[in-house]
């Protein structure tokens, strides 16, 4: 299915990195590098077949051999603009290609990986090694000890401000899962959180952003047969799909105490921003009214967990509660909270992320 259009790649540790190999020996066919908006290096080698690559890491050079024969027409020097690795030299040792990248300053285990990319006849890619180095002090996400794992190669930026910026919205529950209930009218989260995301899709686009929704209608997302993996998948997959920068969930909060209610805001810190985007985003929604403050608050929810993007998940208020349910019915109080998450987001795309 293309629900799942998660990029089945290896991921290979610095010391270890054994790949597959087959009897015919792989060949480099070309080397391509680029640097992205964030000034992070990443150079791609194109393999005839998946290959296996190793890392070696010194003080002063990060060493990278790769189990394939480099083609003599592909350039041995590279030449780059990062604060970290300035240059690149290629050479042949017979069939190994050896890569080594002299360093400004010690790097970090954190602050690189190497991965190796399956073939990918629909976009014309092949077999790839893969070298990321992140420029600062940030971390390149998880280092996996080996073996296939699924991943998804980050490709989110938070610089640059709002504009242009993808934007995945997700209104919470929908078609066969109505979500909480209010306590007073009974009114279904699910019938709240799709008309919040609609007017936050409309606030965003006026600031240039290009907005998708995992839903624009009453409908399960997945399918009503879906488990409930299944249907939170298929959100992050729209999120995935769209190249999001951002991926903003919508839901409404509900307790058997009729009297607890505020804000709260979730978040998972898998990247250096998904704490931030929260915190951006209660302290907007905090000015909207004299509510309760439940604070951000990390946590494992599906949604955030799995996406590779900055996430959070939004609890607009209890529906559980009667003077908040009302407010969560008000077209008024509505227009009010998205635009809150709108201006939360344009803070944080201000504050380029928010992290120094
Ligand atoms: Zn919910």
């Amino acid at each position: 299915m293309l629900k799942r259009i998660m990029i089945l790649c290896l991921v290979i540790m610095s010391i270890m990195g054994v790949g597959c190999v087959n009897a015919a020996t792989p060949q480099i066919t070309a080397i391509n590098w680029s640097v992205n908006r964030e000034n992070n290096l990443r150079v791609v080698l194109d393999c005839t077949q998946l290959t296996n690559a190793k890392a070696e890491l010194t003080d002063t050079s990060l060493t990278i051999i790769v189990n394939g024969k480099l083609r003599p027409t592909i350039g041995r020097r590279y030449s780059f603009a990062g604060s970290t690795v300035k240059s690149m030299n290629v050479s042949a040792q017979g069939d190994k290609t050896i890569l080594i990248l002299p360093l400004k300053r010690p790097l970090k285990s954190s602050e690189y990986k190497l991965f190796l990319l399956r073939n990918n006849p629909g976009a014309k890619r092949p077999d790839r090694v893969v070298l990321d180095i992140v420029n600062g002090d940030r971390t390149v996400g998880e280092q996996k000890s080996g073996g296939i794992a699924n991943c998804i190669i980050p490709t989110y930026s938070v610089a640059g401000g709002i504009r242009g910026k993808h934007i995945t919205l997700d209104p919470g529950h929908g078609g066969s899962d109505p979500g909480a209930h209010g306590s007073v009218t009974g009114v279904e989260e699910k019938s709240i959180t799709l008309p919040v995301a609609k007017k936050l899709k409309d606030i965003l686009e006026s600031k240039g952003v290009i907005v998708a929704m995992t839903r624009t209608t009453d409908v399960d997302v997945w399918g009503s047969d879906a488990t409930d993996v299944q249907e939170l998948q298929a959100r992050v997959d729209v999120a995935e799909k769209n190249k999001a920068d951002l991926f903003i969930s919508v839901h409404c909060n509900a307790n058997t105490n009729k009297n607890i209610g505020g804000f709260s805001t979730y978040y998972n810190p898998k990247t250096p921003y998904d704490e931030k985007i929260a915190e951006f985003i209660q302290n907007r929604l905090l000015k909207t009214a004299n509510l309760r403050d439940l604070g951000t608050r990390s946590a494992n929810l599906y949604v955030n967990k799995h996406s590779s993007m900055p996430s959070t998940l939004v609890e607009l208020l209890f529906l559980s509660n009667a003077r908040e349910e009302k407010l969560l019915r008000s077209n008024w109080f509505q227009n009010k909270m998205a635009q809150a998450i709108a201006d939360g987001i344009e803070d944080f795309y201000k504050q380029n992320g928010g992290v120094s």
